[in-house]
């Protein structure tokens, strides 16, 4: 049995927003633009966006408040501004950070919601249409229904989804990427990695998908180290663009997993980045499933054309270990709030508590 559902329009390659963003008009007639303070500008996008509504005759409102792992009060903020103005759909605008927050407004402000229920989805029964437009190869928001927004009052990092916020249309464009600097270019394809694992570890693993992941595994090995040395490499940003979409629709299937969870205290607590997190835990994390998932890995390295120790050693070549050292208590209470992380549900088999402790102290410095 498999089942694939991705409802997003995708326009993806090179001007793709000045060739089909005439598809936008059926949205609405006045957008509400989400980015963050400097990278829609410096990409470029948000100069095309605004071009694109002048010549639609769509109106606008751009809200750029969005920080790295929004928070409540900021999607709060921008729903207030959604209201104020009267605005009809969004255009999200950055990496994950305000495509998510994009995802979060549509939800608060179409079902009059207070902040901390978007957590609940029950509440989500409508949503304003969502276009995205991504400026790193990473997250995949610009095809999920997942949106994560930090509680900044309970320090907590949570995901929540909705099929209403899978994007209506997202304009997929690599040289919107060639400003995004080395560490984010690394921590970004990173993520998009452990994305396309997840499609693997999965319980709700579906062969269907086993294609867009190998190819997507094998496109961030290959042309990740040339996007790094070569920043306007447009093959290079395409391929790691391509593996980050790739990456979204698989984890749209079959959601992430204790790979993703372990992440989200050690950028609260500690600032990494969201990638950076992911990748400091994913030679643990193969180790911990690897019996559970026996053929399913072996399968993954022969279509990659790597062992698994082929694969570790690209690994150990980002040097994703910081010299951190996390007090017990740190470990026993984010281990706690791991294990409730709806991630959880995800996992190839049943993890306990100190299995989950002992990868953070594994880590641990
Ligand atoms: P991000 O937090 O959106 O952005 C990181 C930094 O990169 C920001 O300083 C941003 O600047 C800058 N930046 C972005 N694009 C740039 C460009 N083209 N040129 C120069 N600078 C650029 O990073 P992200 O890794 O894409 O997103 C991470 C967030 O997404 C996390 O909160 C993570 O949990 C979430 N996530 C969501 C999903 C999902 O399915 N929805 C999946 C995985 C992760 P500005 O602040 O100026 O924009
Ligand atoms: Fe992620």
């Amino acid at each position: 049995m498999s089942q694939f559902f991705m409802p997003t329009k995708v326009f993806f390659g090179e001007n793709s927003l000045k060739n089909f963003g005439e598809a936008i008009v059926s949205l609405g007639t006045k957008a509400l633009i989400v980015t963050g303070k400097n990278s829609a500008e410096r990409s470029g996008a948000l100069s095309d966006v605004k071009e694109l509504c002048n010549s639609l005759e769509i109106k606008y409102v751009h809200f750029d408040e969005v920080s790295e792992n929004p928070e409540l009060h900021t999607v709060q903020k921008g729903a207030e501004l959604m209201k104020e103005k009267s605005c009809d759909f969004i255009i999200g605008i950055g990496g994950g950070s305000p495509l998510d927050a994009a995802k979060a407004i549509s939800a608060i402000s179409a079902n009059k919601l207070k902040p901390k229920d978007i957590y609940k989805p029950e509440k989500i029964i409508k949503a304003y249409p969502i276009v995205a437009i991504p400026t790193t190869s990473g997250t995949g928001s610009e095809v999920t229904q997942y949106s994560v927004i930090t509680d900044e009052i309970n320090q907590k990092k949570a995901g929540f989804g909705s099929p209403l916020l899978f994007p209506k249309i997202s304009f997929l464009d690599p040289k919107y990427t060639y400003t995004l600097p080395e560490r984010p270019t690394r921590d970004t394809a990173i993520d998009a990695l452990s994305h396309l694992l997840e499609g693997i570890y999965s319980k709700n693993r579906s062969s269907l998908l086993n294609p867009l992941i190998y190819e997507g595994i094998s496109l961030i090995i290959k042309y990740l180290p040339i996007a790094l040395k070569e920043p306007n490499n447009f093959r290079a940003r395409e391929k790691l663009m391509l593996a980050s979409y790739y990456g979204g629709m698989v984890i749209a299937q079959g959601g992430t997993t204790l790979q993703h969870s372990i992440g989200y205290p050690l950028t609260t607590h500690y600032g990494l980045s969201h990638g950076q997190a992911n990748g400091i835990v994913m030679k643990e994390i193969i180790e911990l499933y690897e019996p559970a998932l026996q053929n399913e890995l072996t399968e993954l390295f022969d279509s990659i054309g790597m062992t698994k120790f082929e694969f570790y050693m690209w690994l150990d070549q980002w040097d994703f270990v910081e010299d951190i050292t996390f007090p017990e208590e740190f470990i026993q209470k984010s281990t706690e709030e791991i294990a409730k992380s709806r991630n959880m549900a995800a996992n190839p088999r049943s993890i306990q508590n100190n299995e989950i402790a002992d990868i953070l102290r594994k880590i641990s410095k």
